[in-house]
């Protein structure tokens, strides 16, 4: 079968090396792509959110499944576009509808989501301009610190923090007034918690589901976790404190509810459901829903899985995941990205990549890269991830690390600690 990918990070490069062991595949069409995924199938020059361009190609290439990366095709409701069209309707599309898609996209249906399904997360209520002074006053009955979060989607920089209430007051007002736009028109106050986090994978068809192996994600830019957020710095999986007894609370508390919800709700809900997890003193409370894998840990995610991706995917299009077979590496995955020098600032682009030959034990995802005549050359923020899978996590740690030092361009950047924290 051909099959269209839409995304251009590492997410997908890690996708398109997987799809393409399959035997069930014929040819992979990556849109847009990057600089490593033409080495898996052809790039097309696509934007992810050009729906009449993708359906075009789709009908014109005989594309049997369309796989999607990101979550701004799903969220602008590229699943619905083809539900809606004669010719397209029967090409499955992984990833939910736009209603679905709102379990990412706006944090106060996810937190409504979760309290009618009784899934436990951190209390919360919703204000918005009209209700400002419900707002300021439910803050002044809050515990300190306390999170505001901006209902819809901020490029990861609409959670705050506040750890006074004069701070959490001054940014509510702040928020309502559109510091985040649109985004935060409606804010969400919430209780804080404290734990550790991790990052949990589910692949369901809508009726039956797969957990994925989990992960856990390094945010922030300088080593110790210290400095500002990015879109990620490297994971591992799985997570050790992630043992049998925590992933069946895991299970049984929480992605047992969110399918029962979805089915409830009546959400036509196939593909990836991520579940930000906080683990609270061995309890496991959800802090978000993401509708698509995450960037960096899938690259750390998709080698322990040993079984045929492309086959689980069918599963989920043909509706009969249940009678699909999930084999995961007990081993380690190890993921270091590589950025660019100022990321997650202003930084820069168009330098040549040297030593992509030189990796001894790892594998490389391409990210922000481009083809330039023979050569390859950065061209976003996060660069490549360099994943290791080794028996222990110590093993898988260093060898990344040791092959992230292999390859070179002018103002290369990654963290030599992923993982330390766990080991
Ligand atoms: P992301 O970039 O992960 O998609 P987001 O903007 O969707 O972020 P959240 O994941 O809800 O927002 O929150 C971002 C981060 O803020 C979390 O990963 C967590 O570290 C912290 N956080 C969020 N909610 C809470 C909470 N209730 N208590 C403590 N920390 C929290």
């Amino acid at each position: 079968m051909n099959i269209l990918l839409l995304g251009s990070g590492g997410r997908e490069s890690a996708f398109a090396w997987k799809i393409t062991q399959s035997p069930l595949c014929t040819a992979l069409f990556i849109a847009p792509g990057n600089a490593g995924t033409g080495a898996y199938g052809t790039n097309v020059n696509l934007n992810v959110t050009d729906f009449q361009g993708i359906g075009n190609f789709v009908l014109h290439n005989d594309i049997s499944m369309v796989v999607v990366g990101p979550e701004e095709p799903l969220v602008k409701g590229i699943h619905d576009y083809f539900l809606a069209d004669e010719k397209l309707k029967a090409i499955p599309v992984i990833g939910p509808d736009q209603e679905g898609a709102k379990l990412e996209g706006s944090k106060n249906y996810s937190k409504a989501f979760m309290r009618r399904h009784f899934i436990p997360t951190a209390a919360s209520a919703s204000f918005t301009e009209h209700s400002i002074n419900e707002g300021l006053a439910y803050l002044e009955t809050q515990k300190l610190p306390v999170v505001l979060k901006a209902d819809g989607l901020a490029a990861g920089k609409g959670v705050l923090i506040c750890q006074t209430l004069e701070e959490a007051q001054a940014e509510l007002i702040a928020m309502l007034g559109g510091k985040f736009g649109e985004a935060s028109s409606t804010v969400v106050i919430e209780e804080f918690m404290s734990g550790i986090e991790l990052s949990v994978f589910v692949l369901t068809d809508g009726h039956s589901y797969k957990i994925l192996p989990e992960a856990k994600d390094y945010k922030r830019i300088g080593e110790g976790d210290t400095g500002l957020n990015t879109g990620g710095m490297g994971s591992i999986s799985p997570v050790p404190f992630a043992d049998e007894a925590f992933m069946q609370k895991v299970e049984n508390d929480i992605i047992k509810p969110t399918i029962g919800g979805l089915k409830i709700d009546q959400i036509h809900y196939k593909g990836f459901i991520f579940i930000g997890l906080m683990n609270v003193n061995g309890e496991p409370f959800v802090i978000e829903y993401n509708v698509r894998m995450g960037d960096p840990e899938t690259e750390s995610v998709i080698p322990r899985i040993e079984s045929d991706f492309l086959n689980l995917l069918l599963g989920v299009a043909q509706e009969n995941l249940a009678e699909k077979e999930l084999k995961i590496s007990p081993k380690t995955a190890a993921t270091v990205m590589l950025v660019a020098s100022g990321y997650p600032g202003e930084y820069l682009k168009g330098n040549p990549i040297a030593g992509l030959d030189n990796i001894r034990d790892s594998h490389v995802f391409q990210a922000g890269t481009v083809s330039d005549g023979s050569e390859i050359k950065t061209a976003g923020g996060r660069v490549l991830a360099v994943t290791s899978v080794q028996d222990t996590m110590f093993d898988a740690v260093q060898q990344a690390v040791a092959d992230a030092g292999r390859i070179y361009y002018d103002g290369r950047y990654f963290r030599t600690d992923i993982g330390f924290d766990l080991l």
